[in-house]
């Protein structure tokens, strides 16, 4: 079976993939900067203000969906350079048919065909 890329476009998407996981792992350590914001803005908290309002800020600054989107982000990513690694990158995962250039260009983390998306 015909690798979908050629040896060049692998090593740029190789080199892509690393950049994201890098900036990936930035942005979580940042959100694990948060965490720990949160927890002394919990502590810090003055009798008498509002719970609601701290609440509120914790809410905020605790952003649990951005977390889990960076998590199972940096997840494809690993997934995607294992698949360059195999051979395999640019099949779907599902029929093992070619994804299309244009949708692996856009996006490197895809990992079926259209058709298999539904
Ligand atoms: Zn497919």
């Amino acid at each position: 079976m015909a690798a979908v890329l050629s040896r060049d476009e692998l090593e740029n998407m190789a080199g892509t993939l690393h950049e994201l996981l890098e900036s990936l792992h930035e942005e979580l350590t940042d959100e694990l900067n948060e965490i720990e914001h949160v927890r002394h803005l919990l502590k810090r908290q003055v009798p008498g203000q509002s719970g609601k309002q701290t609440a509120l800020e914790v809410a905020r600054r605790l952003n649990l969906e951005h977390m889990r989107h960076h998590l199972d982000a940096i997840a494809g990513c690993n997934r995607a350079l294992e698949r360059i690694n195999r051979g395999r990158f640019g099949r779907c995962s599902h029929c093992g048919e070619a994804i299309e250039l244009n949708r692996l260009r856009a996006d490197p983390l895809v990992e079926t065909c259209l058709i298999c998306q539904g």
